[in-house]
């Protein structure tokens, strides 16, 4: 088979590769009674073998990345703002491109990708806020916990020389303070999921550290090779790429998001950059398996040139039209103080998250991406952590 030996699924995977998604379906179907009719082994198996297939086309095109066209906003988010087009919604016509309205409504289900810690407060905690107030789902899932800042541990340590251990400590507090920021958002039941994927190694499982016919990513800072184990939704899980998204797809199997936000491509920091990728790669797993299921997914951006000091809109093309948040000066003092829970961040750069307390958040909704991972070369390569 001319795709022989290309660097795809591992053999585990082949093996089963949706286990903890059918798993999970399994559990879902039992809890709520739904898809009582959904055959899920045989439309793995046959999605499994599409997979193969389409891995064989990515092996002979290179990097594959085909777009769905799609109109501005789909009719299941247009019904559920309608119920929500309040004024403090703005909707954005930039360049004469009308904008859909937000995805937030009390039967929004939103899951928030967060490559570190901050980055959903910063990007979204006007609309977390909103969502919450609107008696929507929230979901935030962090994919690093932020361990591989050395600005960051060299200033919290005090010194120069610091260790893998005190990289590790990092990794902890960021993780109490995301709770913190979520907690000062409102948000009091558990909604974060934190993977612990490698700080600054995102991209490099995007390519060479896809599968384990490798070893696993080694991550500078912290030395681990896998998510800690507390982390773990699958207990085999390593620093490959595959189990990203094989994370990704189960949370998103799981939750059922109506809506996915997840940095937009063009984000210049490297993790942001690739975790568009990998959330494109999972949703398509999840859709391949429940082809019933669609979700939205709305784009952010964190780094951009001089994003966030631009005064409306990051330098950028707002695809179908970007989407603005207006948020309401209580709104605004909630994500200034959710920020200030980030005491590591601010120690080092509070200039830059200062600027995210913003009158407006603005959000993209591109054309659907299918992303078939793994990638030959990663773009997100260019961008520095
Ligand atoms: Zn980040």
């Amino acid at each position: 088979m001319i795709c022989e030996g290309a660097a795809g699924r591992s053999e585990r995977r082949k093996t089963n590769p949706y286990a903890a998604l059918d798993e999970n379906r399994a559990q879902i179907v039992g809890a709520q009674g739904r898809f009582k009719n959904s055959v899920v082994a045989p439309v793995a198996e046959v999605t499994a073998a599409q997979r193969l297939l389409d891995q064989c086309t990515s092996r002979l095109d290179g990097i594959q990345m085909t777009f769905r066209a799609r109109t501005f906003v789909t009719p299941a988010v247009a019904a559920l703002l309608s119920t929500f087009a309040s004024a403090s919604v703005v909707r954005s016509h930039p360049a004469g491109a009308a904008g859909p309205a937000l995805p937030v409504g009390a039967a929004s289900r939103v899951l928030v990708v967060a490559p570190h810690p901050d980055d959903e407060t910063l990007a979204a905690g006007g609309l977390i806020q909103r969502l919450h107030a609107a008696g929507g789902a929230l979901r935030v899932v962090f994919l690093t916990d932020g361990d591989g800042f050395p600005e960051g541990v060299k200033a919290e340590e005090g010194r120069e020389n610091v260790t893998a251990s005190d990289y590790r400590a990092f990794g902890r507090e960021r993780k109490d303070e995301a709770r913190a920021a979520l907690h000062a958002l409102g948000i009091h039941d558990d909604t974060a999921t934190f993977l612990g994927f490698p700080d600054g190694g995102l991209s490099r499982m995007l390519t060479g550290y896809w599968s384990d016919r490798r070893p696993p990513y080694l991550s500078p800072y912290t030395r681990r090779n896998r998510p800690a184990k507390s982390e773990l939704l699958d207990a085999d899980a390593r620093f490959h790429g595959e189990d990203v998204t094989q994370e990704l797809a189960t949370l998103i199997a799981a939750f059922r998001p109506t809506a996915i936000l997840t940095p937009r491509k063009e984000d210049q920091h490297v993790d942001h950059c690739a975790a568009w990728f990998f959330v494109a790669d999972a949703l398509g797993d999840v859709t391949r398996v429940d082809t019933g299921y669609r979700a939205d997914v709305l784009t952010y951006i964190v780094h951009f040139k001089s994003w966030p000091y631009e005064s409306e809109l990051p330098a950028l093309s707002g695809g179908a039209g970007w989407l603005r948040l207006r948020l309401t000066d209580r709104e605004m003092a909630q994500k200034r103080e959710a920020i200030h829970k980030y005491k590591t961040q601010m120690k080092v750069m509070d200039w830059f998250l200062e600027a995210f307390v913003r009158r407006t958040e603005v959000f993209a909704q591109p054309p659907s991406p299918r992303v078939q991972l793994p990638l030959r070369r990663s773009p997100c390569d260019q961008f520095k952590s």
